[in-house]
């Protein structure tokens, strides 16, 4: 199963395996940081959340500075 979503940009739809649920992604368009949405049962696009964007440990930040 699939999580079929699109970043809050709407510019962009993505397909993630249902085990990276939850899991922070980059939309490679307007950059933005977004959690990975629950898999839903119906099929249709979900709209992912903006995460809060953390500057420190994240694995996708090194070596941006
Ligand atoms: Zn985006």
């Amino acid at each position: 199963m699939t999580i079929h979503f699109m970043c809050c940009c709407g510019a962009k739809t993505y397909y993630l395996p249902d085990k990276m649920a939850g899991s922070k992604v980059r939309c490679p368009t307007c950059r933005a940081i977004m959690v990975t949405p629950q898999p839903t049962n119906s099929g249709q696009v979900v709209i992912a959340a903006p995460a809060e964007e953390e500057h420190g440990d994240q694995q996708w930040s090194e070596g941006e500075y």
